[in-house]
């Protein structure tokens, strides 16, 4: 019999429930014994959900109140000091909030109370779920607090359903956390081993048939020393509970020359995402033991579209069927919860779609199909070679532009020069990122808007007023280049997405990010185009009002794209070529129309990198090729700026100056400059804007504390090509902020002025 398994299952509830209720906890308003009702409501709904569906290996301890890898930590007793643990027993859950979200401490720290924060929060791989970094020391001891996963079992059990657990791995455990006092992680396997011996024989205890040890780290190129850290880990734990399955989870790409690790481990089954990597198989089969299981994920756990069955079913019939399992590719954690209540969505859009409701179906059938043959599922069958006949092969509309390749036609330099005759900015120019703060006056009228009690022309006299005080403020306080504030933006992303040809959207397609934070990602689902200017006339109006040059703001083509579900009938480059030709329609219109500098967004520019180095420089090549598709129709004289709000930008410096723009801003503020590093052997060709500001805290630095940062930046980086602005976008801030930090910044750069 061919198992339908799954790897995990959304939390966050159909209808965002535990967003609601952690958010009422947090307030004050929903005691602990009502979050965790909640809790255990949801994890029954998904479980029944899945049985229904006929799932017969349905996870369990998947379930995490804010994230899965934190609860680890804390069940592992990995917990640092200052966040209320007394260093054994349970951990409470003030404990667990703390760590996700600091927190404040009776009795700890000099005066009474004491400010703790939260562990790092980083990508948890290459999606846009976050997870929190369990912190290490060398003297770390590891001794379980609770287990959560036999629990889970026991739970099952008596609901009627045998489950099994998932636990992340002990590798990637610790190659997923930091060491705050320089030990390798890997170093701290041996005293971790002998906690997760324990909680697997609680497992066995409870009843689990099978446990899943995640261990997506085996999809990255490894650290030196990892392959022999799986192979005494394994060793290890098969001997400590010999009469539990171990099934080895590996997801979000192929295991490529870990793939004779992977199976040389004594572990009953493996799982191998075959959406990332099919051609994966072959050679697995060549390494898969005698007595080992195959777990297939030939369902897209990381998109939303149906799966070809068909061609799943080909994959399938290669392995033993007598140990097979069939599943998701990865944990359904990053596909919204179910199709059904997207009632809006055009009808050729939705039956081409499943969420992770449809995708357990799939499963489910295509097991049916190998166990009962294809007439069983014949129906389903046919659905599906009928999506699959019609998918979209035209192919995209042609990159060629009138110009020849699209880029600019001339280097940097001879730019500068027109730019600076037409432009007469002073030395350490000052400008913001774009938005303004997006108060409830700006929110309450796009609610209007939307609801009907506010019409269009309303809507537009309220944003134009908006605007006009907006310029005039930058204006008195001397800000050089000034902009409009976006307060016609909800989104970076939906707003350009809701103005391009071959976007959906959808009412309920929430996916979690981080804790109670979901993202509604916008599907992109036909050929992107666009049919009207999206930006111009707010951008004009904004320019009418000033002498000095308004900055018009685009999101640009890698961001559109990365923060989108995205077909999977074109390859991604093909995509984001389409976008790239939209938005460099609108920067031609803006420039046309009279704006002398556009600044086009790339903040996830990053968030696309693969994770295999040997993967990244195809990418970078597109990636930065769109980016220049984009910008370059512009002449010399006008500017072309881009923002990236993150600090890891040295492994990837030279991709981003090759995207080519006059001016990129950065964020720098938070880490004191310490990104700078990187220039030290990248001599920086064109503008940069290091961030002086950390706008992610409320705090207000003083003209000193920022000419303090950009005097550290004058070190690293030619005066003649330094701008002077916030880390990024204003629009979660309250003015009350704003007004004081922009005028100690347009001060900061008087005083370093006068110092050149
Ligand atoms: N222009 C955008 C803003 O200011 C940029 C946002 C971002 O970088 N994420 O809000
Ligand atoms: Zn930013």
């Amino acid at each position: 019999m061919t198992i339908a398994a799954n790897l995990g299952y959304p939390r966050i509830g159909p209808r965002r429930e535990l967003k609601t209720a952690l958010e009422a906890h947090w307030a004050g308003t929903l005691p602990e014994a009502g979050l965790r009702e909640v809790a255990t409501s949801l994890r029954t709904a998904s479980r029944r959900l899945q049985q229904g569906a006929g799932i017969g290996h349905i996870p369990a301890g998947d379930f995490a109140l804010y994230d899965h890898v934190l609860e680890t930590a804390c069940a592992l007793g990995a917990i640092p000091p200052g966040h209320g643990w007394a260093g054994e027993g349970p951990v409470s859950l003030a404990t667990l909030f703390s760590l996700a979200r600091g927190g404040s401490h009776e009795g700890e720290g000099c005066c009474g109370k004491h400010a703790t924060a939260a562990l790092e929060m980083t990508k948890w791989f290459d999606t846009n779920y976050h997870y929190l970094v369990p912190e290490f020391t060398a003297a770390q001891r590891f001794v379980p607090t609770a287990n959560p996963w036999a629990e889970a079992v026991r739970e099952g059990i008596a609901a009627g359903c045998r489950t099994r657990p998932v636990l992340l791995g002990p590798v990637s455990f610790l190659l997923l956390g930091r060491a705050t006092d320089g030990t390798a992680p890997l170093a701290l396997l041996p005293a971790l081993l002998p906690a997760y011996a324990s909680l697997l024989h609680g497992i066995a205890e409870a009843g689990a048939a099978w446990v899943q040890l995640d261990e997506p780290c085996l999809a990255t190129d490894l650290p030196p020393g990892a392959a022999e850290a799986y192979r005494s880990a394994y060793r290890a734990l098969a001997e400590a509970v010999p009469g539990l399955p171990l099934l080895l989870a590996t997801y979000f790409g192929g295991l490529r020359e870990n793939l004779p690790l992977a199976f040389g481990l004594p572990v009953a089954g493996v799982h191998l995402d075959l959406v990332r990597d099919p051609a994966q198989l072959e050679p697995a089969l060549e390494l898969l033991g005698p007595q080992q299981w195959l777990s297939l994920g030939v369902v897209d756990g990381r998109n939303v579209w149906r799966t070809d069955l068909r061609a799943a079913l080909g994959l399938l019939r290669r392995a033993p069927a007598q140990r097979l399992m069939v599943a998701p590719s990865c944990s359904l954690l990053h596909v919204p919860h179910s199709l059904r209540h997207e009632t809006a969505l055009d009808p050729a859009l939705r039956r081409r779609l499943a969420f992770a409701e449809e995708k357990l179906g799939e499963v489910a059938t295509l097991a049916r199909a190998l166990d009962e043959g294809e007439a069983a599922v014949g129906a389903a069958l046919a659905e599906s070679d009928r999506i699959a006949a019609g998918r979209g092969t035209a192919p995209p509309r042609p990159v060629a532009t009138a110009e020849g390749s699209g880029e600019r036609a001339n280097p940097y330099a001879i730019r500068a020069a027109a730019q600076q005759a037409r432009l007469r900015l002073p030395p350490l120019p000052t400008t913001t990122i774009g938005s303004f703060p997006q108060t409830a006056e700006v929110r309450a009228a796009r609610a209007a808007l939307a609801r009907g009690t506010l019409d269009e022309a309303g809507y537009e006299a309220a944003m134009r007023g908006l605007i006009a005080d907006a310029v005039a403020w930058q204006d008195a306080i001397g800000i050089d280049v000034p902009v409009h504030g976006e307060f016609e933006r909800n989104d970076m992303v939906k707003y350009f997405a809701e103005r391009l040809d071959g976007y959906a959207f959808t009412k309920h397609g929430w996916v979690q990010s981080y804790g109670s934070r979901c993202v509604a990602p916008p599907v992109i689902w036909r050929d992107v185009a666009r049919p009207a200017p999206m930006t111009v006339r707010w951008s004009v109006y904004a320019q009418s009002l000033t002498a000095r040059p308004m900055k018009g703001m685009l999101t640009g083509p890698v961001t559109l794209l990365n923060w989108s579900f995205v077909r999977d009938d074109l390859p991604r480059e093909a995509i984001c070529r389409q976008i790239a030709l939209a938005i460099r329609d609108e920067v031609l219109d803006l420039e046309a129309a009279g704006i002398p500098i556009i600044q086009i967004d790339e903040p996830a520019f990053r968030e696309g990198l693969p994770l295999r180095a040997a993967d990244r420089p195809d990418y970078l090549r597109w990636a930065t090729a769109c980016f220049r598709l984009a910008a370059g129709g512009v002449r010399d004289e006008t500017q072309i700026h881009t923002h990236m709000c993150y600090s890891e930008f040295a492994d990837i410096i030279e991709a981003i100056a090759a995207m080519d723009a006059d001016v990129v801003s950065i964020e720098t503020a938070r880490s004191r400059m310490e990104l700078l590093g990187a220039f030290e052997d990248f001599a920086w060709p064109s503008g940069i804007g290091p961030g002086v500001w950390d706008i992610h805290s409320p705090r207000v630095p003083d003209a000193a504390e920022m000419a303090g940062l950009l005097r550290l930046a004058l070190r690293r980086l030619p005066p003649g090509q330094v701008w002077l602005n916030p880390d990024c976008g204003l629009k979660t801030r309250g003015w009350a902020e704003v007004r004081p930090a922009l005028e100690n910044l347009v001060a900061a750069a008087r005083l370093v002025r006068a110092e050149l």
